[in-house]
Order: C-alpha cells, then structure tokens, then sequence
C-alpha cells in the first residue's frame, strides 16, 4: 500500500465552503487536508466564474470570485493546510478505530478522525469530445487532464480547444512532447492573450503545429493512438497523435459520493441543522452538497456551516476538552494562532 497522509480533518473539495472551513477548524486546533479533483483551490468560484463580481458576500458590497477566493487562501494561511489536487476522493470508509480511510483515482490513502464533505454540486469532469471511436483510446492514448508531464515526453501530443487549458499545456508540453499540435475550429481563441502571443510565436518558429479544423477520426491499433485526421476548410489533414488532450469544458456530476453509502436527497446529502452531520457519525457535509429544509445553496449558508460543524468536529477529536465560546477581536489566544500581533 502506498504511504498514508494522516490529518485531525479531511475536507473533500477546496470550493469556497471547504477553504473556509479551514479556518473554522483551524482556531480549534484542528489539521486539515484538502482534496480537489481540479488543480487548483476555489470550485465553481474559480472554474466557472471567477471574473463575475458577487455581491452578498458579507462586508463586501462586491468582490470577483477569484478575489474571494485569494483572499479564504490569504485568511487560512496561518493554518498551513495540506492540499492534493487533480486528484478525485473514490473511496470513503471507516476503519475499526472509528476513524475514516479515504482514497484518491491515484491510490492515494488519507486518514482522518472527522472526514468533511464539501464536495459542492459533485465533481467536475471532463467532457467527452464528439470524436467517433475515442472510449477505445481513453485509458492509454487520450487524457483529459495532464497529471504528469512525464507521461506526455516524446510524443506526439495533439492538443484540442482554444481556451485556457488548451493554450497552456500547449506552452507546457512543448519543451518535454516530440511535436506539439494545437487543433482548434476557428483561428480566433478563448485564451489569456497573452499565452495566445506566445503560442503563435511558437508556431511562426515552427516550434509546434496549429491545424484549424475538428478531429474526425482515429487510428490506431490496441488501444494506442499513431494518428488522427483533421476536417478543416481547405480539405482534411493527418496528424501524428500517440497522446490526445482534448479540452471541450467541464461537467459537474455527483460521481463517487454517491457510492458512499449515505442518505441522499435529490442528489445532495441531507443533514441535520445543528452539526450539518451525515446519516454517519463523524462525516460532515457543508455547502451546495448539503440539504436540510429552507437550504439555500450560498456561500454565506456554507460559511456558517462550517462555523456549526467544527464545534461538532472538535467534540469528536478532542473528547475530553471543553469547547470554549471566543471572540477573534478579543480573545489572546486564537489571535496568537492567527499570527496577530
Ligand atoms: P464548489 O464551489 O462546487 O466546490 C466543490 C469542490 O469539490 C469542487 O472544486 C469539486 O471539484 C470538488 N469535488 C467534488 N467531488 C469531489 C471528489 N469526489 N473528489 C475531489 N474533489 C471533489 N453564490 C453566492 O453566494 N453568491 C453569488 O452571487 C453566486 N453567484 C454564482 C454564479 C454562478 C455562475 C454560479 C455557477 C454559482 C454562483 N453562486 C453564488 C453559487 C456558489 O458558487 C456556490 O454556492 C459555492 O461555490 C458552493 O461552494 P462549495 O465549496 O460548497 O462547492
């Protein structure tokens, strides 16, 4: 078995809820590691909206949802909380000790005395390009993610999308692939200018490929790709392709939290409103993956979960302490915690 990662809390999900959560848990002692699927913190803030500015953040008249979440990282700081991403929780179990194993699509184990569900509205993955054939390479040839740049070094890398993702391992893959090409429908791109500068300075030195046009077809032989065909205006185009990225967005689906073996409600985990409790002793679940009458799926109702919850987390990891009540204006102690000087 792999090595263990031990911690008080496992948080599922680095969204807005499970950062803040950091906090709460954090001013009570308690050690959290978080695990994303995405790779990088923030959930649908910074996956599907982190330009918009949002307005009933308390004290904010208005801040940008990649703000709010630069400044949850700012604020958890003190705490040092570990985090994995590109890694998706599959596994959820107790162990005899009462504690829980938790284990990532890597074979990663976690265990954690208090395992907290802030898992949002499921996990987000990849959708599926309309490619004919391509379930055939999807375990050796095609990824949806790059979870090693090792695994891409000396191929030929077909890269598909015109957004962010697509211009940046397209940069990334350059250094490490045999050839790089971007394939993407339309001349104009989704992606930070300034990566898209580079990407055609790097086509103008003929350092990577760009194809305009939709991959059509395949070829390859036992699940290994050699080559695909791209449909483009001026006729069809081979490319050499042994590792195909393709980048058509994301999908949330509940995925492996339903296979949990908790209570569901219409795809959320239903909770009680004093402790935000699972129907299992020790698993919490805090924002958009919760439900309990009058829910409302805010970030301001899963701040104050996470607030409930951690004075139920504490009851479970120290047992015999008693929980006392402070203000973070008044009180020496957590602001020694907080680094305040
Ligand atoms: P999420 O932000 O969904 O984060 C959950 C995280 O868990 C994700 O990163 C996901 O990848 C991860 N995850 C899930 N399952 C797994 C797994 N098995 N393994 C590993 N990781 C996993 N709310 C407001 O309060 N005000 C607004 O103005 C507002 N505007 C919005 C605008 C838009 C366009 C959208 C889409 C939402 C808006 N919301 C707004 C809602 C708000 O974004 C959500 O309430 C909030 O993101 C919930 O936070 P969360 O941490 O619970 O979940």
């Amino acid at each position: 078995m792999s090595d263990i990662t031990t911690t008080d809390v496992l948080i599922i999900g680095a969204g807005p809820i499970g950062l803040f959560a950091v906090f709460e848990l954090g001013l009570f002692d308690m050690r959290c590691h978080l695990i994303d699927i995405l790779d990088r913190p923030g959930g649908q803030c910074a996956e599907l909206y982190p330009e918009k500015p949002i307005y009933d953040i308390p004290g904010y008249p208005v801040i940008g949802a990649q703000e709010l979440v630069d400044k949850l990282l700012e604020q958890i700081a003190p705490f040092k909380p570990g985090f994995t991403f590109n890694r998706m929780v599959t596994g959820l179990e107790r162990l005899e000790n009462g504690s829980f194993r938790v284990t990532t699509d890597e074979n990663e184990v976690f265990e954690a005395k208090v395992v907290v569900i802030a898992a949002g509205g499921g996990s987000f993955q990849p959708k599926r390009p309309p490619i004919p054939g391509i379930e055939a390479y999807e375990q050796a040839s095609v990824r949806y993610a790059v979870r090693r740049i090792e695994d891409f070094r000396g191929h030929d890398v077909v890269v598909v999308g015109g957004g962010d993702s697509a211009l940046d391992w397209t940069l990334n893959l350059q250094p490490v692939a045999r050839r790089v090409t971007l394939v993407h429908r339309r001349p104009e791109f989704r992606a930070a200018p300034d990566n898209v500068n580079k990407m055609h300075a790097l086509r103008d030195a003929s350092a990577i490929d760009l194809v305009i046009g939709q991959v059509s077809g395949l070829a390859g032989e036992g699940g290994a790709l050699h080559s695909l065909t791209v449909k483009g205006p001026d006729g069809d185009t081979e490319v050499a392709c042994t590792r195909l990225l393709p980048f058509f967005g994301l999908t949330m689906k509940l995925g492996p939290v339903a296979e949990w073996g908790l209570n569901l409600h219409e795809n959320q985990i239903p909770v009680d409103t004093e402790k935000f409790e699972t129907s299992e002793p020790g698993i919490f679940a805090i924002g958009d993956i919760n439900w309990y009458p009058g829910k409302l799926k805010l970030i301001l109702s899963g701040f104050h979960e996470a607030a409930l919850m951690t004075q139920a987390a504490k009851h479970i990891i120290s047992p015999t302490e008693r929980v006392v009540f402070q203000y973070t204006t008044s009180s020496t102690s957590l602001h020694k915690k907080l680094g305040v000087p």
